[in-house]
């Protein structure tokens, strides 16, 4: 069976690449009795701080939930895109840029936005929490320092269109640190949201929800997020005025329209800050959370006989059983607690599966051992030790022993019904390359004109260097600078 790439994490900035072994190798040191000498933290190198930021220069961060890279590649090979493929002369396209683990929306967009790993942000989602017993689920934390928190406490002018980490350290009234939603009444596609950040760059009356507003100048950091390509990949249901695809290929078609939409708004915003006579001053970070995997049968007609209909998570509980016969697996929901007779917790979202041995003293040679066991079958792509996730600068405090990882296609949805029947649907808790390798790019000033740029790059690099261009460190952050600024 092919392994997909995993790659990880160098005592460097950047990340090593290294297939998965057929036959994981043995252990090169054991981490002691009970894993408890866990690997040191490889990527923390403290970031270096650039030239002091000017104070009359601009940044503006754009997140598009859900870009995977494989999209932006078929849009150029259907001949969209276009605002996007000429901004490569103007700065760097990151052809390999990935995200972290768990590649899911609010732990990625906390790591970006503190510019480290969830070991620092302590957000995986959801995990089994030993302390209490019980599948902890998580929303917005991030114990991590923020590009927003910064901000203000530095009393750099912001706005926000609508990325939600920002709405609790911003407001919705205060100009200096803006929180702004649609118009009352208008759906909040990428459209809307674009048209109200291109109004207050022009100096332009907006309508934020039901308020009036009008900035007089342009706020020196300013981010959009929208989340059209990320609900339209899921193909979970009707959006964004788009009807639910059944087949792959629809689903496919729907996310390409949606990013040619965003593709036209983003020239005009460009063209409001060129008239705006700031653009010249102006950095722009474009990228994106994590990407998408479709799974499940291929197409609705496909779904009553296809081997991917069905979720995997009984084979995976038998396969447990069949390793060590005293392995009780109990797949769990937020706010669940196991039973007596449980003996590992398994928690996730659908794809990979988070497992925990509660007897904590199961050692790493035992998991590499279990691992090799799990690699024999078609239905697991990879898997994670505790080990393996630590270097990755995996939170600790998710307790995870072993991340099973279902091949293409596969999926441990279900938990309460097994027997479901899953058709062209889209999900990215996983580290399957179409998942984590993801889209990103930045333009304008002090930004070397690169190009393409092959070097692998961590998608919380982003987040040091806004830091870097609005001229303040991030104290959390333990990921490298970019080395794109002239
Ligand atoms: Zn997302």
């Amino acid at each position: 069976m092919r392994k997909y790439l995993i790659c990880l994490l160098s005592f460097f900035l950047l990340l090593v690449g290294c297939t998965v072994p057929e036959k994981p190798k043995e252990p090169i040191d054991d981490p002691g009795e009970n894993g408890t000498e866990d690997p040191e933290d490889p990527i923390d190198d403290p970031s270096v701080p650039g030239e002091p930021g000017d104070s009359d220069n601009y940044v503006v961060y754009i997140n598009l939930d859900g870009f995977a890279k494989y999209y932006y590649d078929e849009a150029v090979k259907r001949g969209g895109v276009q605002t996007l493929r000429k901004l490569i002369q103007e700065g760097v396209m990151f052809e390999n840029l990935y995200n972290l683990p768990p590649s899911i929306t609010n732990p990625n967009q906390a790591m970006i936005i503190s510019g480290a790993t969830s070991g620092k942000t302590q957000n995986v989602y959801r995990y089994y929490d030993r302390l209490n017993n019980i599948v902890v689920q998580q929303g917005r934390e991030n114990k991590a320092e923020t590009l927003y928190d910064k901000a203000v406490e530095l009393g750099i002018p912001s706005v926000s269109v609508r990325h939600f980490p920002a709405e609790s350290v911003f407001s919705p009234t205060d100009p200096t640190r803006l929180y702004v939603t649609e118009p009352s009444g208008t759906e909040a596609d990428a459209a809307a949201r674009f048209d109200q950040a291109i109004k207050l760059v022009r100096g332009n009356s907006f309508q934020n929800g039901t308020s009036p507003m009008r900035l007089e100048e342009v706020p020196r950091f300013l981010t959009i997020y929208c989340d059209d390509l990320d609900a339209l990949g899921h193909n979970e249901k009707d959006a964004y005025g788009y009807k639910k695809a059944s087949t792959e290929n629809g689903r496919l078609n729907n996310v390409l329209a949606a990013l040619e939409t965003i593709d036209q708004k983003l020239a005009e915003l460009i063209q409001a800050y060129k008239d705006r006579g700031i653009y010249e001053k102006t950095t722009f970070f474009l990228t994106t959370d994590h990407g998408m995997t479709p799974f499940g049968a291929p197409s609705i007609l496909e779904s009553l006989f296809s081997k991917y209909s069905h979720s995997k998570w009984p084979a995976l509980r038998d396969k447990l059983k069949s390793i060590n016969k005293d392995y009780v697996f109990e797949y769990l929901g937020p706010g669940e607690k196991p039973s007596p007779s449980t003996t590992i917790v398994g928690v996730g979202v659908g794809l990979q599966m988070q497992l925990t041995f509660l007897d904590s003293s199961v050692t790493e040679n035992e998991l590499e051992s279990i691992k090799r066991e799990l690699l024999k079958e078609e239905y697991v792509q990879a898997v994670l030790t505790k080990k393996e996730l630590l270097q990755q600068g995996y939170w600790r405090g998710a307790n995870v022993d072993l991340l099973v990882i279902p091949s293409e296609r596969y999926h441990f949805h279900g938990r309460e019904n097994p027997s479901g029947n899953y058709a062209v649907r889209g999900q990215h808790d996983t580290i399957l390359d179409s998942s984590r390798h993801i889209y990103g790019i930045v333009w304008g000033y002090r930004v070397k004109k690169i190009g393409l740029e092959e070097k692998e790059y961590l998608v919380p690099q982003f987040g040091v260097a806004m830091a870097e261009m609005l001229g303040f460190t991030l104290k959390d952050a333990n990921v490298g600078r970019m080395d794109i600024f002239d």
